[in-house]
């Protein structure tokens, strides 16, 4: 099957029938839905750009098990080649959306439990890979979008999961039947689960031998029977509701979102499981998940980084300050603050590693810098984006105020800036900046930058054990010429 246009997508996506609750409501029609629609047209666009021949070689590939040219969000990674696209088609959805287009997520899932299934295999002589293969090229024959599902609500993190209060905390296995099992629980900040045809679950943090019930990986379709998500509210969310506004909101067509998804006793058949009670694996899977998510964020959030230094110059340029040396200097920082989270995603990807599956791996350490990193500079762009952008970002009369026949002349001259800019400009530049620093798209940019694939001690628990710290002291012992 030829891969699915923006439309083809969109279509698919009204034959789902998920429980999404917003504002305590049971959304009937999610696709049309105002607040839900912008993150919808995110994913959209992996499918828009993969049509473009312009971006062909970026945003799509062969793939390895069937031949066939398949949207490169779908991929095994081969080769450091493909890690790097994986890195540069991020960097160009985070361009053309300015938030953050979910449905990376699912193929760091893919990537990850690909390899971790092959090597329980070896060691149990189960067939895990095999059916992972097999779900594969279901998803590429499809081009589907599937939500990579790991962070458990976790309850006391002091007691691991089989130690807590509440066993339902963790997902885990409630009966095992001959044909499946059933699991129950529940996975927090699912990004774009509800615009996903298929969730693919798996274990939070490694798991000792009292753990069995907890470590487990599977999929299934986002709309099977016993699963509801409620959708998360995002800073100013409630703009998108309001009649003829679109100034206000900032980032009009664009948006990302997450939900909390429970699992109600659902039932898992077992050629969908990749992971049963193997506990020994949940830990290689978390970090290889980890890993390439965390590498997926020197791309995705230095596309959206793009957007907000282009705001940040028209805003300085309306504002007719561009020419000033700290402007320029602020801007400069910016850049070279966005370039090194760049550096990072194609430098984790040029040393990544073939697995033993055959899948390309990135370098662990390197991923790790690179989102700690993450956890830090879009901060400190922000920080530049608000300084240039001035007060009135957070002051400004609404839209309505602006179209009003009456108190709109006001607006339409005192907000005013340079001579040939309209006002109107200005309030649109203005907009987005703040929809990118405090709206609803600073989830992905900044919270999500700390948060999002492991708060930053994760990362630095990562790169202490990754960094051979007994080699770096034997270097120095041999240029000191300490003999021990
Ligand atoms: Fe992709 Fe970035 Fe969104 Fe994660 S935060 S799903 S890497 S766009
Ligand atoms: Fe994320």
């Amino acid at each position: 099957m030829p891969l699915k246009t923006r439309e083809e997508y969109i279509e698919s996506l009204r034959g789902l029938k998920q429980k999404v609750y917003l504002f305590g409501e049971l959304i009937e029609n999610p696709v049309d839905h105002p607040i839900i629609r912008p993150s919808l047209n995110s994913i959209a666009m992996t499918y828009k750009l993969a049509e473009n021949p312009e971006y062909e070689e970026i945003m799509t590939t062969k793939s390895h098990l069937t031949g066939n040219k398949i949207n490169r969000f779908c991929n095994i990674h081969q080769s450091t080649k493909d890690l790097i696209n994986k890195v540069k088609m991020q960097r160009l959805c985070g361009q053309k959306t300015a938030s953050c287009f979910q449905r990376c997520v699912g193929m760091d899932a893919f990537n990850a439990v690909y390899s971790t299934s092959f090597e329980t295999d070896l060691a149990y002589k189960t067939d895990y890979h095999e059916r992972f293969k097999k779900y594969m090229i279901y998803v590429q024959d499809n081009d589907l979008v599937v939500d990579g599902a790991m962070t458990d609500p976790k309850g006391d993190r002091s007691l691991a999961p089989s130690k807590q209060e509440d066993l339902d905390l963790y997902l885990r296995v409630v009966e095992r039947r001959k044909d499946g099992v059933i699991v129950r629980g529940a996975k927090a900040h699912q990004t774009g689960m509800v615009n996903s045809h298929e969730i693919l679950v798996m274990p939070t943090v490694s798991m000792g031998p009292d753990d069995k019930d907890f470590a487990i990986s599977f999929s299934v379709p986002t709309d099977t029977e016993g699963i509801i998500s409620i959708y998360g509210r995002q800073s100013c969310d409630t703009r998108k509701l309001e009649k003829d506004i679109d100034i206000d909101v900032g980032n009009f067509n664009f948006g990302g979102h997450e939900t909390l998804t429970i699992f109600n006793d659902v039932f898992v058949p077992n050629e969908r499981i990749f992971l049963n009670g193997e506990v020994e694996f949940a830990g290689m899977l978390v970090e290889r998940f980890a890993g390439y998510h965390r590498q997926s964020y020197g791309g995705c959030k230095v596309g959206v980084g793009d957007v907000l230094i282009g705001a940040s110059a028209l805003a300085a340029e309306y504002n007719g300050v561009s020419k000033a040396s700290h402007i320029k200097d602020k801007i400069i920082e910016m850049i070279h603050l966005n370039e090194t989270l760049y550096s990072c995603g194609i430098a984790c990807s040029s040393e990544g590693e073939k697995t033993k599956s055959g899948n390309y791996q990135i370098d662990l350490l390197l991923a790790n810098v690179c989102k700690q990193n993450i956890t830090r500079f879009p901060y400190e762009i922000s920080r530049l984006a608000e300084d240039i952008a001035g007060g009135i970002m957070v002051t400004m009369p609404s839209e309505k105020d602006f179209r009003d026949p009456n108190i709109g002349p006001y607006i339409e001259k005192y907000l005013k800036g340079v001579g040939k800019v309209k006002t109107e400009n200005r309030m649109r530049i203005l907009r987005l900046i703040e929809n990118m620093t405090l709206g609803s798209a600073a989830v992905g940019y900044r919270t999500e930058s700390m948060h999002g694939a492991g708060s930053p001690q994760a990362q630095r628990i990562m790169i202490g054990r990754q960094s051979n710290l007994k080699e770096k002291k034997k270097l120095a012992m041999n240029i000191a010429r300490i003999e021990e």
